[in-house]
């Protein structure tokens, strides 16, 4: 089969299931998922045709899909793809870039460049930040992390660059005592420790308590959350970074999904001093709704990122502000390219536009929610809802019918050591009617599930 043929066939298959993607069920039935076994052959001794290979992928794999990609589903602020993102990155695939430099792509090295500044801007962080484009707020948070730790004992004579690890000043990390799993993940993968991590108490909303942090110094590491996962609430920035600031700690603020509130002038005061801290990690796959996998690592001293992520080589050597002396990977995807093609085509205005209508429709969940007899733990500061039932046994009972519904899905959560569940409003294609269905089935399910 020739290429362009396959290509359209894919392009096809791709169309078909993103016009049907509000009508699927929202996660698989059992009998899908069944069939999934039909993946299981022995691997070919002599290939299969392309059109064979995609035709299997699209009759066994797509029903078997979860449809995050619609409308309905309310889980783990997911986010779909925006069609202008989609699309830039279905070209950006048949440009097959090694994006590492400039020399390895002009053109994805200046869309990069520009999606930077652009999102600089939009989240109105020192414009001279470095912005490094990687595969998850996890590894952008690994890399800004490690980046403050060298610069902590770069301040105090230690190279761990060139000397590593052992024997070096003890840094102290804080972090708030809900840290988001993935930072726990990057400080583990970094050989801090969890043992040794410093949880600082949190209030009932999962912020740190600023009167309960910790004695800082210049050799501590604060991390800060913008958007905690269950409540969607910020740390305290105003009040706590210019305390950290002033005792010569490095300050990292993960807003994997909860930055973007900078976006939309109603939200904005939430993130209030967020600008001053040193490091911001933020999802272009979550709330900006681009495809997977895309994120960004903003680091206010280029030069810290720089140093632990350069990879210059004899046969390579490039800009610092190269995204291969930046990011984790070496060979590389463009992954600024659809957040670049997300941020012109919606502009400041459907960004702010997309955030707020998120608010408003989780702010109406909430309250609907309330009357029906529900109870709603949060209070609803951004796109997040954290609710459950009468007792115990009926929040899994709900939960567990909304799943089954194939309708609408959302995933649960503990709180406060009690199980509860989270509706997560970040799909460009959520409008009014898909929240009256979803509220709809609540009230049919009643809080007593
Ligand atoms: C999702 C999330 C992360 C991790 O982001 P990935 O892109 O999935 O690696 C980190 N922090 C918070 C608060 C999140 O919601």
């Amino acid at each position: 089969m020739k290429e362009l043929e396959l290509l359209e066939q894919a392009d096809s298959r791709a169309r078909r299931y993103v016009a049907e993607v509000e009508q699927r069920r929202v996660f698989p039935a059992a009998e899908q998922i069944a069939a999934l076994t039909g993946f299981a052959e022995d691997l070919p001794d002599q290939g299969r045709p392309g059109a064979e290979t995609l035709a299997l992928m699209d009759d066994l794999g797509s029903p078997a899909t979860v449809a995050s990609n619609g409308p309905n589903y309310f889980g783990f602020v997911i986010g779909a793809s925006l069609p202008v993102a989609a699309a830039a990155e279905r070209l950006a695939i048949a440009w097959d870039q090694c994006a590492s430099t400039q020399d390895g792509s002009p053109a994805a090295y200046a869309i990069e460049r520009q999606a930077g500044r652009w999102l600089l801007e939009i989240l109105d962080l020192p414009r001279n930040s470095a912005v490094a484009f990687g595969t998850s707020a996890t590894a952008c948070g690994l890399s800004a992390l490690a980046a403050a730790r060298a610069d902590i004992l770069a301040r105090q004579g230690w190279d761990v660059v060139n000397d590593g690890l052992q024997g070096a000043p003890e840094v102290k990390v804080v972090v708030p005592a809900s840290t988001h799993v993935t930072v726990r993940k990057a400080l583990q993968v970094l050989g801090f420790g969890w043992n040794r991590v410093t949880k600082a108490p949190v209030d009932d909303k999962g912020r740190i308590l600023p009167d309960q942090l910790p004695q800082m110094d210049a050799n501590t590491l604060l991390v800060l959350q913008a958007g905690e996962v269950n409540t969607g609430e910020f740390d305290l920035f105003a009040d706590i970074i210019p305390r950290a600031k002033a005792a010569g700690a490095w300050v990292h603020v993960d807003g994997a999904f909860g930055l973007w509130a900078r976006a939309a002038p109603e939200l904005q005061p939430l993130t209030q001093g967020i600008e001053g801290a040193d490091s911001w990690t933020t999802d272009g796959h979550k709330w900006l709704n681009t495809p997977y996998d895309g994120a960004m690592a903003i680091c206010r001293n280029p030069q810290a990122l720089a140093r632990v992520m350069n990879s210059d080589a004899a046969y390579s050597t490039a800009s610092a502000d190269a995204q291969k002396n930046l990011t984790l990977e070496f060979s590389r995807r463009a992954r600024g390219i659809p957040i670049w093609a997300a941020l012109r085509t919606l502009g400041r205005q459907g960004v702010a536009e997309m955030v707020t209508r998120h608010h408003l429709q989780a702010q109406r969940i909430g309250a609907a929610l309330r009357e029906e007899g529900f109870e709603v733990l949060n209070r609803v500061v951004l796109n997040q809802v954290l609710v459950r039932g009468v007792d115990d046994a009926a929040t899994h009972s709900i939960l567990q019918q909304v799943q089954d519904s194939g309708t609408s899905w959302f995933g649960g959560s503990v709180w406060q050591g009690r199980p509860a569940f989270r509706i997560s409003l970040s799909s460009f294609r959520t409008e009014d009617r898909h929240v009256d269905q979803l509220i709809a089935l609540l009230r049919q399910i009643g809080p007593k599930g």
